[in-house]
């Protein structure tokens, strides 16, 4: 058994009767829905024509969200319908980063996040979902896509269907007869400067930025957004916003021929913000700390205070940190032990969580040996804690690449730039801690800062394997948060590197130490914001 749906563009009126019963069926809150039907418009007066498409969950066959689900509140039921356990929801935000389609919201009443479930309830008791009974024109079709015999697998085996999104291999099972490539596509319409019978998501200005960052990314020459400067060409559109006329043009034909959305779902804006950058930059401090510190125990020559009491505990001091700026981040804090009690092991939240503890327990046991002067736990400890620092280090590239909504962050330089960057950390901050010495240390930081600009650089400036990966990389280093980010190459690779080539007091390499750790930042609060303003729906 597999349940889809069938929207048949053919059919549908734009009257969002399906919207208005599904939110009665589940007493959705203001200012969310589960279902949603978006408008795009074609052509220029009086050659004009609009499409309606009916957006929500796909329940997808490898559904990217139950993958990501740390607690298994997003669930896969033997019928195919993906259906959600808001009992289990720590409100984490990564299945809506997980989620091709846009289809979860958190409900702003239980903090948790939510989704069309098929009408489960109704579907259980022989009946079709809300929306399917209240559409007045049968546009959408519900059944079972096994069963050859029904109405929806016979009406798919005989029109030509198309899906939103294949290439992200999720398998989503809601089809559309007569699907409009500006409509599925999120990036092929332009958003309209005002909407539809309303102003929504951005409001006045929306359609405006919308050209600046279109222009910024093909390279236009702008005026700048706070300057009307009619004498440069500028035009200005509502009020406080301008762009070149040139890009006005582009956008016009672009328009003309591709249609502009004039009503569809608000943007849910950055849903990971500085909480998540300072968690990978704190774990980065705490594992390089114990990776470096170790390493160059084993290779031998590292002073005492590398692997000492200090170092440990500020080691651990970091990973208490991490821990803290996770909880945080979620809207569900005082359910975040769930992580580690109801755990989805397919979910790299899990595997992560686990590692951190298992570092956290490490350093624990090794600060107690460090006291006790026993040396079979120092050594002991000291072995278990280095796999544990790298696996702590890299396991963020893997939760971010399950994030599969995001193009950007499926780089498979990420686990490389994670590692390269913990080590750079931890070098750094056992530079600060040991007083600037020795100056080997601060051979090896250079190393690593070179290392982790070749990787940044290559990862924002190689082909893009997908167009949204390409405009989140334009937005890295042209984008609103650029100037951080040029900020993090300028003063947080470039700099320290000179200042280590330049001289080996334990000044400079103090002051190298501090530049890098904040370039690290720097560079990581960019990557983790910029692939977040690609619009998902
Ligand atoms: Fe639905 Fe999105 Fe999950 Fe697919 S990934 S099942 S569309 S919520």
């Amino acid at each position: 058994m597999n349940y889809g749906f069938v929207i048949d563009n053919r059919k549908c009126i734009g009257c969002h009767a399906c919207t208005v019963a599904c939110k009665s069926e589940h007493e959705i809150p203001l200012g969310v829905n589960r279902t949603h039907v978006k408008y795009v418009e074609k052509g220029v007066f009086p050659q004009t024509r609009r499409t309606f498409t009916v957006t929500r969950c796909n329940h997808c066959e490898d559904a990217p969200c139950v993958e990501i689900c740390p607690t298994s509140a997003l669930f896969t039921r033997r019928d195919g319908i993906v259906d959600f356990d808001s009992e289990r929801c720590i409100a984490c935000r990564s299945c809506m980063q997980a989620c091709p389609y846009d289809a979860l919201y958190i409900d702003p009443e239980t903090r948790t996040a939510a989704k069309c479930n098929y009408c489960a309830h109704r579907v259980e008791r022989g009946y079709e979902p809300a929306c399917v009974i209240v559409c007045p024109v049968q546009a959408i079709v519900s059944g079972d896509l096994e069963d050859a015999d029904s109405p929806i697998a016979r009406l798919v085996a005989r029109e030509e269907v198309s899906v939103r999104k294949p290439a992200k291999g999720a398998r989503p099972n809601v089809y559309y007869v007569e699907g409009d490539r500006a409509a599925l596509d999120p990036s092929a319409a332009a958003p309209s400067d005002s909407y539809f019978a309303s102003e929504q998501s951005g409001g006045v200005g929306h359609f405006a930025r919308w050209v600046q960052e279109r222009a910024a990314e093909a390279g236009e020459d702008l005026v700048s957004p706070f300057d009307p400067a009619p004498e440069r060409g500028g035009v200005t559109l509502a009020g406080s916003i301008s762009i070149s006329q040139r890009a006005v043009d582009d956008v016009g034909r672009e328009l003309a021929g591709q249609g502009r959305r004039v009503y569809d779902a608000p943007g849910k804006g950055i849903l990971w913000g500085w909480q998540v950058a300072a968690y990978i930059w704190t774990k980065a401090v705490a594992s390089g700390v114990v990776a470096v510190g170790v390493l160059w125990h084993l290779l031998g020559g590292a002073p005492p205070a590398a692997t000492g009491f200090a170092a440990l505990a500020t080691a651990l001091a970091f990973l208490g940190l991490t821990g803290l700026l996770l909880i945080a981040d979620l809207d569900r804090p005082e359910r975040f032990l769930y992580v580690l009690l109801r755990p989805n092991w397919r979910s790299w939240l899990v595997r992560g969580a686990y590692l951190i503890s298992g570092l956290g327990l490490a350093l624990t046991l090794w600060l107690v040996a460090l006291w006790q002067g026993w040396e079979w736990l120092i050594r002991f400890a000291r072995l278990a804690a280095l796999p544990l620092a790298v696996g702590s280090a890299a396991y963020t590239a893997f939760l971010f690449a399950q994030a599969r909504g995001r193009d950007y962050w499926q780089s498979a330089l990420s686990p490389l730039r994670m590692l390269v960057q913990a080590l750079l950390a931890g070098s750094a901050a056992l530079l600060i801690l040991l007083g600037g010495q020795p100056l080997e240390m601060g051979r090896v930081l250079l190393a690593l800062v070179a290392a982790n600009l070749l990787i940044l650089l290559q990862e924002v400036f190689t082909a893009h394997p997908t167009e949204d990966a390409a405009r989140a990389g334009r937005l890295v280093w042209r984008g609103p948060d650029s100037t951080l980010w040029w900020s993090g190459i300028g003063l947080g690779s470039l700099l320290p590197a000179l200042l280590l080539l330049a001289g080996s007091s334990p000044v400079l390499l103090g002051l190298a130490a501090v530049l890098a750790l904040g370039g690290v930042f720097l560079t990581e609060f960019v990557w983790v914001r910029a692939p977040q303003r690609i619009p998902l729906s």
